[in-house]
């Protein structure tokens, strides 16, 4: 199967780099296991929240000089400060303009508020999500936040309790509609998952939105658990029939607003013209005279897929595009070089909120991405997104923004070398 670029792994890098190439005219194949990390993220995008010694960033546009100059294995490192900052300012009009939407700026991290009702920094949030631009108070005076009865991932009283430190009064409403009541019969069927396909049918959104109207009259804004919306015009029919916003709360995982935008970008790249074979694995690849000549997954066995260029972007340890053994890190697929530290004390401290040593061990790239193999760069193999060496997505706050930016940087890559 003759391809232009071969993507292996379709969560946020390979998505982004699959829509980016196919827009232009290149025919291309994301082949992908499975689930990504989207599946259960927070929604929102992480670009830089704090650098790699602990200094909290309020403007990542303003604090990346810093960051290139003394961390030069850092993804942002090899893209620069210059193209960082072009990449950044571009994502965030690319995602309005493929259909995500999305609030926030590079030049400014806002806050959003976490599933236990505190601010937390970052890049990008959905457009439907409860944010301030300031760490200390919200752009309410009383909310009413609602929650269904027995949904046990979302927690209003928390979330009351942390809302009244930033000066916000909350009205708490534990509701009910007949249909839910099918899934408390058992318990573990209340999952946002399941919630999102009752309150998107059309029959309960009348009755819905006739409560959020009736039970939030002395507030000026209604919190949700972010646990509607699978279907793309759920919050959009909500909002027009409610006078004043209403705005959501992530709950814990899986998250409804990361699957949706998973299935979107997926639909959205077979729109654009790409080819995305899910459930499939890539096994291994032939390599000769440093060029990728085949790739097998695990489906087309002895049928190789080929192209000119291949991207990899099969994520960390979560989605096993890193392996750790006992002794070792490894990337299965090419059997690339990665880095990590030796001595195993210094893979983790067991304190959990310490920075963890394995967070920043990752495949090796030279400058351009591209990923190297007994110290020799591979050059039509370019490596994208969380599987990469030299930077810590949960201690520094970039874990989107590292997948999103080396994506888009590389399929820019693939796009120049393709026109000379
Ligand atoms: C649970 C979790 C939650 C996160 N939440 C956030 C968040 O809220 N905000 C934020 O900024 N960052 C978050 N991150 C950081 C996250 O890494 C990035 O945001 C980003 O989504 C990672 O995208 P990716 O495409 O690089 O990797 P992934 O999303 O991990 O996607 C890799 C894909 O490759 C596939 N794959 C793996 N091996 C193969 C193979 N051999 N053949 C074919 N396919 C393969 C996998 O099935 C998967 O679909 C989170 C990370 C995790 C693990």
């Amino acid at each position: 199967m003759k391809f232009d670029t071969i993507i292996i792994g379709g969560g946020l890098a390979g998505l982004i780099c699959g829509i980016r190439l196919s827009q232009q005219g290149q025919r291309c194949v994301i082949i992908s296991s499975g689930q990504s990390a989207l599946h259960f993220s927070s929604g929102s995008y992480d670009l830089l929240n704090t650098l790699p010694d602990g200094t909290e960033v309020t403007s990542p546009l303003s604090a990346i000089k810093s960051l290139t100059e003394s961390y030069p294995n850092h993804p942002y490192a090899k893209l620069g400060e210059e193209r960082f900052s072009e990449l950044a300012l571009f994502a965030q009009k690319y995602l309005q303009e493929i259909g995500v939407p999305v609030q926030g700026s590079a030049k400014e991290n806002h806050y959003r508020v976490t599933p236990m009702g505190n601010l937390k920094s970052t890049w990008l949030s959905s457009a439907d999500f409860a944010t301030s631009q300031s760490k200390d108070k919200l752009p309410w005076k009383r909310v009413a936040i609602f929650n269904p009865i027995g949904f046990l991932d979302f927690y209003p009283r928390f979330i009351a309790d942390e809302f009244l430190k930033l000066g916000t009064e909350s009205n708490i409403h534990l509701f009910n509609l007949p249909d839910l009541d099918l899934l408390r019969r058992n318990p573990s069927e209340m999952r946002s998952t399941n919630i999102a396909r009752v309150l998107d049918k059309k029959n309960n959104l009348s009755e819905l939105t006739q409560l959020l109207k009736r039970e939030s009259a002395d507030c000026d804004a209604i919190i949700f658990p972010a646990c509607l919306g699978l279907d793309d015009d759920t919050i959009e029919i909500i909002k027009k029939e409610v006078d004043k916003p209403f705005v959501l709360i992530p709950t814990l995982p899986p998250s409804i607003v990361g699957i949706h935008t998973q299935q979107y970008l997926h639909n959205f790249f077979i729109k654009s013209g790409g080819v995305y074979m899910l459930g499939d694995s890539v096994k291994r690849a032939e390599i000769d005279n440093n060029l990728v000549k085949k790739v097998y997954s695990y489906n087309h066995g002895d049928i190789p897929f080929t192209g000119k260029d291949v991207v990899l972007a099969t994520g960390s340890y979560f989605s096993q595009g890193l392996i750790a053994t006992q002794d070792s890190i490894y990337e299965p697929v090419f059997g690339l070089d990665t880095s990590y530290a030796n001595n195993r004390q210094e893979w983790y401290r067991t304190n959990m909120f310490d920075t963890q040593g394995y967070q920043s061990f990752g495949v090796k790239t030279n400058s351009s991405f591209n990923g190297l193999k007994n110290g020799r760069p591979i050059e039509n193999l370019y490596v994208a997104g969380a599987i990469l060496e030299g930077f810590n997505g949960i201690k520094e706050g970039c874990g989107a923004g590292v997948s999103i930016l080396s994506a888009l940087h590389i399929a820019d890559t693939i796009l120049k070398n393709a026109n000379q």
